[in-house]
């Protein structure tokens, strides 16, 4: 069956000596992989259009059966650049930035899940990212959306067993345990007062008016640490429990 999307290349594997595989977060389709014949080689026809960010309108061949093996994997056909984002790769500084956000949509979005949609959340912070990447807050409200979008958000608020009051988080239940509810369990971290207020002003932010927020370098550097971890552990997580399904 051929299909037609618009896609964001998140990541090439050359594939034997001129071929490619490209992941690629999809419109329609959520994550999708597509086996890209002779792209390495100079005249090829796909050009620059499997640079990794590049936006385009894509047509690829092939079942849809994520689990299958490589060779059978949609083959693309069509790839005609929308928009490159050629300044987010030009510039490194902006590119490592980028590509730690890419790193953790791979971790946490399962391929061909058409249910959460990632598409325009990546869509918004590239666009903004290329306008300028310095601002941090651009990067930690991707995460904290993706993190909402997966289902994987923190609970910072309130003890995520009884609703009680807490500051102690828990990384292996993802969210503050009072201390009845925790009983002899290790607490990973404990929140400042200010983290919280942060993390719900956050979340209910705009995108397109984080140069307008001004917070505490600080709590910045918490907030983020805190999800990293928290992104880290679940991506542990979701590998073991895909090898225990496997063996
Ligand atoms: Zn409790």
């Amino acid at each position: 069956m051929l299909q037609r999307t618009e896609g964001i290349v998140l990541r090439t594997i050359p594939y034997g000596e001129a071929d490619l595989i490209a992941t690629y977060l999809t419109k329609d389709l959520g994550i999708v992989k597509v086996f890209a014949k002779s792209p390495r080689k100079t005249k090829s026809r796909f050009g620059s259009s499997l640079e990794p960010l590049t936006f385009s309108r894509i047509a690829f061949w092939g079942k849809e059966d994520a689990a299958l093996p490589r060779l059978t994997q949609p083959r693309l056909t069509q790839a005609d650049i929308v928009h490159p984002f050629s300044s987010l790769r030009e510039s490194l500084h902006c590119f490592i930035r980028v590509s730690e956000l890419i790193e953790q949509t791979l971790h946490l979005v399962p391929e061909r899940d058409t249910g959460r949609n990632v598409f325009p959340l990546l869509m918004n912070t590239l666009a903004i990212m290329e306008a300028g990447c310095r601002n941090p807050l651009i990067g930690l409200f991707y995460k904290l959306k993706l993190l909402e979008i997966t289902g994987f958000l923190p609970g910072l608020h309130s003890c995520g067993r009884c609703g009680g009051r807490s500051n102690a988080f828990h990384l292996s239940h993802g969210t503050v345990l009072c201390l009845q509810c925790s009983e002899d369990e290790d607490i990973s971290s404990r929140l400042s007062p200010g983290v919280t207020a942060f993390y719900s002003s956050l979340m209910k932010w705009e995108i397109s008016k984080l140069d307008r927020l001004k917070p505490d370098e600080g709590i910045v550097k918490e907030l983020s640490l805190l999800l990293d971890e928290h992104s880290r552990y679940i991506t542990e997580k979701n590998l073991r429990s895909r090898e225990f399904k496997r063996t």
